[in-house]
């Protein structure tokens, strides 16, 4: 279906109602109208271009190899002057036509639309909402044409032409001399149009997303030779730039803190140590008073004792030392400390140290030699550990500000998953993902929204997803996304929302939905993991746990360490592999890794068996035995 679609961006209009600025080019999202528009067509269709009266050689940045077409007709004549241009230039049968004014079409709308125009047979298919009037809701829903969003037969522009000559401007006055098949699709907000720049402002307030829609990579790719295979870490990428941390904090007592992201740095207020003092039991004296070249022993007087808590406060007059104690102030006047098991002899007050047992300055903590006062303690970001409280606690500070916790929703589709209790009938199987995610949402510190099982069944999709928007900033699917899936989960999302379907270059875990779920009111970050148990975990390792670490306003780095694989390890370039292992001690203390064995993606219990999992990169092949591989602990994995 796709080779035969071109697809057309109808950008030509003047833009009256906002100020006549060029609608298009209208920043939005990080990039423009158009581009978003361009991003949602292109994966649709087999190639594009734009229809655009102004600013021709900006729409060309955007449009890039494909062509710029202004209408053939004077003076804006409208969408149909657009459509005519674009059928003259259409190199394929059809021409899916999109307005540069609604980034948000649902992004099975030339499939839905083509198989519509095969089954009636028609010349047109046009997409058509049901909408309810505001100032009566209650009075029946009425059908909304959308004649800007319709896959036309190219063979109609004689008819166009036609049209045309007699004056006719208006899309349904030229549709009624054809045969036009409607399609009613569910989410009317998918067509909304942006028609002031009140309308703009308030899409972007709505998402403020930094960057372009990701719907654009996998096309951008399509020269590639699996075109919609997308390396992980450019997912990745694409992912991050998106994602954008919750502003809400919360300020807490101290103990109430662990686990939770500092929302702003902790500063000093006061030097750690706050005083100089001793490092050491033994002995502190004035470093001058040691032998020049340190070459002689020298014998000191003791006067006195310095304990923690009590510290020693008179000045020794030269050659004299005082007694010291771990901990204790330094005394006035003294800058070093001989540790108590270099004297070389004592005896009653005299101390005599050996040649060169110590230097001028030794065995001193100088204060705010940890934490100088007004410096940076801990930054904001971090994700506060035992150590991280111990470190706060040590300068006094009773409380602190944390972000807000993350609330996540999650729930498992498939008509063949049983909950626990549930018979199992032939051909069902236990929801296991249901309790890995929950498992690793909880180990991330998140609020956790177990809807459990939703049944493939459009409404029910439909239903989760939005009580999911409206309770979870983000929200974690499993199952239904891979391409060839019998049930209707991608085809709900992709309705709700601004979302895009990838298939990964990497094994396992190859089908990922990343978008946002947009209801009127709420929306929520979207992450449609694929079913296989292994799979599931995986792709929540690699892409929902550093987006939403970073939603937390935490660093998400992910710790590799290498270790020698113990045996051969078989891998294809191109793609990134993870394979379960088990990280040990070799004999020569070294750590070592071989796989747990089989690695099919279903296979949860070499999953529970492997400690860690083996990274094999994009661009890596075989591994030999006693090659460093990287490896990623699931201990590190809080
Ligand atoms: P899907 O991604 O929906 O095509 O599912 C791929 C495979 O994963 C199928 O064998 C499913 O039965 C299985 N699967 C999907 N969801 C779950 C789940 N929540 N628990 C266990 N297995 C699942
Ligand atoms: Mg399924």
């Amino acid at each position: 279906m796709k080779s035969k679609v071109t697809g057309l961006v109808l950008a030509g209009g003047r833009g009256t109602r906002m100020g006549r600025v060029d609608k298009g080019l209208q920043p939005f999202r990080g990039s423009t109208l158009v581009a978003h528009v361009l991003a949602r067509l292109s994966p649709q269709v087999a190639s594009v271009a734009i229809n655009a009266n102004r600013n021709l050689p900006q729409y060309q940045v955007v449009a890039g190899a494909s062509p710029v077409l202004p209408d053939f007709l004077e003076g804006f004549a409208g969408p149909l002057a657009g459509l005519q241009i674009g059928l003259q230039f259409c190199p394929t049968e059809l021409l899916l036509t999109a307005p540069c004014d609604s980034p948000l079409f649902p992004l099975d709308m030339a499939e839905r639309l083509h198989a519509a125009m095969a089954v009636q047979d028609a010349d047109l298919a046009m997409a058509v909402t049901m909408e309810r009037d505001p100032e009566q809701p209650d009075a029946a829903p009425y059908r909304q044409p959308h004649p800007v969003f319709s896959l036309i037969k190219a063979s109609v522009l004689p008819q166009l032409d036609a049209y045309l000559e007699t004056g006719g401007r208006r899309m349904e006055g030229f549709f009624k001399s054809l045969r036009v098949a409607e399609v009613l699709f569910d989410d009317s907000a998918a067509f909304g149009n942006i028609n002031t720049l009140e309308d703009l402002h308030r899409a972007e307030r709505a998402t403020p997303a930094p960057a372009p829609a990701p719907t654009s990579a996998p096309a951008a790719r399509s020269a590639d030779s699996d075109p919609a295979a997308l390396p992980v870490d450019e997912a990745q990428r694409l992912i991050c730039d998106r994602i954008t941390a919750v502003e809400a904090t919360e300020t807490l007592p101290l103990l109430n803190a662990l686990d939770r992201v500092l929302a702003a740095d902790i500063i000093s207020p006061i030097n750690v140590p706050a005083y100089d003092n001793s490092a050491m039991d033994g002995y502190a004296l004035r470093g001058a008073d040691l032998p020049v070249d340190g070459a002689a022993p020298v014998t000191f007087k003791n006067i006195g004792i310095a304990y923690a808590g009590h510290p020693f406060t008179q000045a020794p007059q030269a050659n004299e030392c005082i007694r010291i104690m771990t901990g204790a102030t330094i005394p006035p006047d003294c800058d070093s400390v001989l540790p108590q098991e270099l004297a070389a002899a004592i005896d009653g007050d005299q101390v005599t140290i050996a040649a060169n047992a110590i230097r001028a300055g030794a065995n001193l903590r100088r204060a705010g030699e940890d934490l100088p006062q007004g410096g940076i303690a801990i930054a904001a970001g971090k994700l506060l550990r035992p150590a991280d409280l111990g470190l706060i606690a040590s300068l006094g500070i009773p409380s602190v500000t944390v972000r807000r916790k993350l609330r996540v929703a999650f729930f498992s589709t498939g008509d063949e998953l049983r909950s626990i209790g549930e018979q199992l009938e032939a051909g069902c199987v236990y929801d296991s993902n249901r309790y890995t995610l929950f498992g690793m949402l909880q180990r991330l510190g998140c609020d956790v929204i177990d809807m459990g099982v939703v049944r493939d069944d459009p409404q029910a999709l439909e239903a989760a997803l939005r009580q999911a928007a409206k309770t979870a900033d983000a929200i974690i699917t499993s199952g239904g996304v891979s391409e060839g899936a019998a049930d209707y989960t991608r085809d709900i999302m992709a309705l709700l929302g601004d979302v895009a379907f990838w298939k990964l270059a990497m094994r396992p875990g190859r089908p990922l939905a990343f978008g946002k779920v947009q209801t009127e009111q709420d929306s929520a970050w979207l992450f449609g993991l694929p079913g296989n148990p292994v799979a599931v975990m995986v792709s929540f390792y690699l892409f929902a746990r550093p987006a939403l670490l970073r939603m937390m306003g935490a660093d998400s780095k992910l710790q590799t360490m290498q270790a020698r694989a113990t045996e051969t390890i078989r891998k294809r370039p191109g793609r990134t592999e993870y394979q379960r292992g088990i990280v040990s001690n070799a004999a020569d203390g070294a750590p070592q890794v071989r796989l747990t064995g089989a690695q099919g993606s279903g296979i949860l219990s070499s999953m529970t068996e492997a400690n860690c999992i083996v990274v094999l990169h994009h661009a890596q092949a075989n591994v030999a035995a006693g090659q460093l591989v990287d490896v990623l602990l699931f201990d590190g994995l809080t």
